[in-house]
């Protein structure tokens, strides 16, 4: 099971393949993916990320990101993000499709704020059209999951976690009107390049 891989100072963490997402450009679509083989057959434990880590001081960064959505294991991420931070870990971040709060049906973000220092929303799209059009979520309507996307950023904010709004530079993507969206929140915006090939 490939749970943990770095790439330079950073190690990513996979622990899980379920997303409430299914956007067009999601890297478990792609001929690529990351390079390795991340789907897991089954997902792990936190013994089993704990002993995947090691050393959680050796990397600048350690984050929780794909193949699929983090918050899904939210009782893993916390538990294991306590570790880690006992354990030295300079930073600890979290890539999230923003669905947490919807998905466990209640504020996550004070569970997470003592352990996790940045969070990283896929913001997606400009608006709850485009939003639907490209990252197709599975059990809630764009209107419902783009609002939830906003109002996680906002509460991640509010407790003081550093906040990044991400977008895949895709076409549809207004790019200059999400990153107004970012302002407006009084967060950061990062653009990511899609580098795949969607299989057919
Ligand atoms: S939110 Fe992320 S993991 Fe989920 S489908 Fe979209 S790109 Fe894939």
């Amino acid at each position: 099971m490939n749970i943990a891989y770095s790439r330079g100072v950073t190690l990513y963490l996979n622990i899980t393949n379920r997303c409430t997402n299914n956007c067009v450009f999601c890297i478990r679509r792609t001929k690529e993916g990351v390079g390795y083989d991340l789907w897991l057959p089954r997902e792990p434990n936190l013994q089993e990320l704990l002993e995947a880590v090691g050393d959680p001081s050796i990397y600048q960064e350690v984050v929780f990101c794909g193949y699929g959505e983090p918050l899904i294991r939210l009782e893993l991420v916390v538990a294991a993000a306590a570790e880690f931070k006992k354990r030295g870990a300079k930073q600890i971040r979290i890539n999230t499709n923003g669905h947490a709060n919807v998905i466990h049906g209640r504020n996550v973000v004070p569970e997470l704020a003592p352990v996790v220092d940045v969070i990283s929303i896929s913001l997606n799209a400009q608006n709850a059209v485009v939003y639907g059009e490209l990252s197709q979520p599975v059990k809630i309507s764009a209107e419902e999951a783009y609002g939830a996307v906003l109002a996680f950023a906002r509460e991640c904010k509010k407790q003081a976690l550093k906040v990044v709004l991400s977008v895949v530079n895709w076409p549809g993507v207004d790019l200059a009107a999400c990153r107004k969206i970012a302002d407006q929140l009084g967060v950061a915006f990062k653009v990511r390049q899609f580098g795949g090939t969607i299989e057919s």
